[in-house]
């Protein structure tokens, strides 16, 4: 057996490969990137691109040392030499609000609108839409604690979805209020935990101490069973006024808006830094624990990175899950155009003619010749495979006169074209193409 892939990997493959069910087209994954990029530059996102690899530092603080993604996850990359090691971003987030910082954006118009998609590395235990490397977009706004702002996000996440096509998804939106406010719900956590201690998994018990809300996030199903016992009051009692009258806002704008969207008291965000709204979509077809994506404001993000301070909020969501999800609605993915035109010489003498024509021709559409002489029936059938449009086959008669016998592989009409009108029956046929393409 040759080679393989990393476990929890995938390879984006060409449309029409035998293997795509355990693979991803990459026509499908473009289409998704595209609908994303489309909809976050219509609102003023400009597109920006950070290093795949960044100082451990940088994750630990971002992220958090007390999480999994720190704790468990972390690809480390070592390389001659004695640097303590960088690590494969596990997320984009602290990487855009790094580049935001040491690159003085604080002088572009505010709020800044930012935009990124392209791999995130955690090493996870592999299951159906839980890989090693995945690949998120993301949208990132710093400058602005406006409740409107927080709306406007979660508005182009739904946007997105809508404009893909799903149906099936639901935002279940949240407040995890003021640092004053979660002392005092940590306080409360405290209080309630701290009595049955004993029965809480070993990383609740450690959580106990610095992070009790982190408890309610807990994977491990003793815990979940306690939480549910107990009857934990959710973060949303504790809201203060001014995170209550914020939460409030952004809300009243969703409903303004038409954005359906769920209370879920029991999204925390369990870091310092994440401050008021948080939000996750979730897709039926796609199982109830894994999240299409999920969105928070940060306000204390930049401060925690050596920064001054600079309000922010910000989301992403999987690549992959959202194609799992549009898999699971049965939504069909139109496949790359074939070429316009597959040009092929019917003798050795004319195969440089046939290349010569096609090169010239693909500033007016896509244009593929064959690199060996051919009978017209294999070009014909070679035309097909490649789902070509046209197909002219150049015989020595054909170059003399400067024509050629183009067939159209729908209707199986032919017409003769002079080599000097190429160009421009291209260009009809990639108005029509385009025009094909719009009314679908
Ligand atoms: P997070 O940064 O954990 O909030 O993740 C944001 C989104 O990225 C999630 O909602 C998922 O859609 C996606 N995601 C996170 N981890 C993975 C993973 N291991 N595999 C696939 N998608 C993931």
């Amino acid at each position: 057996m040759p080679l393989q892939r990393p476990k929890g990997t995938q390879d984006h493959l060409p449309d029409g490969s035998p293997k795509l069910s355990r693979d991803i087209q990459a026509s499908a994954f473009a289409h998704v990137q595209d609908v994303a990029r489309r909809v976050l530059e219509r609102s003023g996102a400009s597109f920006i691109a950070t290093p795949l690899f960044e100082e451990a530092e940088l994750v630990k603080r971002g992220v958090g040392g007390s999480t999994d993604i720190v704790r468990k996850e972390m690809f480390t990359v070592y390389y001659f030499g004695d640097h303590g090691g960088y690590v494969l971003r596990p997320e984009g987030t602290a990487s855009i609000v790094r580049a935001y910082l040491q690159n003085g954006l604080k002088q572009l118009p505010a709020p800044l609108k930012l935009w990124t998609h392209g791999p995130m590395f955690r090493a996870e235990n592999v299951q159906k839409l839980r890989l090693r490397q995945f690949h998120q977009v993301d949208y990132e706004v710093l400058g602005s604690t406006d409740p409107l702002v927080d709306a406007e996000a979660i508005w182009l996440m739904w946007e997105v979805v809508r404009e893909l096509g799903l149906t099936g998804v639901r935002v279940k939106l949240g407040s995890i209020g003021d640092p004053e406010d979660r002392e005092r719900y940590n306080a409360y956590l405290r209080g309630l935990f701290g009595a049955h201690a004993d029965r809480l998994s070993d990383d609740s018990k450690d959580r106990l101490e610095r992070n009790p809300m982190r408890i309610l996030d807990s994977k491990s199903a003793g815990d979940q069973a306690l939480l549910a016992e107990l009857g934990v009051k959710p973060m949303l009692d504790f809201l203060g006024e001014d995170a209550r009258a914020h939460f409030g806002a952004v809300q009243a704008y969703l409903r303004e808006w038409g954005v359906p969207f769920d209370l879920d008291p029991s999204i925390v965000r369990g870091l310092d830094y994440y401050r008021r709204t948080a939000w996750e979509l979730h897709h039926e077809g796609i199982g109830a624990k894994s999240a299409l994506g999920g969105g928070g404001r940060y306000d204390g993000l930049a401060e925690q990175l050596g920064g001054a301070a600079v309000p922010g909020i910000g989301w992403a969501f999987g690549i992959e899950r959202v194609l799992g999800a549009l898999e699971a609605e049965g939504v069909a993915f139109a496949q790359v155009d074939g070429p316009l035109l597959y040009l092929a010489a019917m003798d050795e003498a004319n195969v440089g003619l046939a290349a010569r024509l096609a090169l010239a021709g693909r500033s007016h559409g896509r244009v593929e010749f064959a690199y060996r002489a051919m009978k017209p029936g294999s070009v014909f059938r070679e035309a097909d495979r490649r789902r070509a449009r046209h197909a002219a086959v150049i015989g020595s008669d054909e170059a003399a006169r400067g024509v050629l016998n183009i067939k159209n592989l729908g209707t199986g009409e032919t017409r003769e074209v002079p080599v000097a009108d190429l160009n421009a029956f291209l260009d009809d046929l990639s108005q029509q193409a385009r025009g094909t393409r719009e009314q679908a």
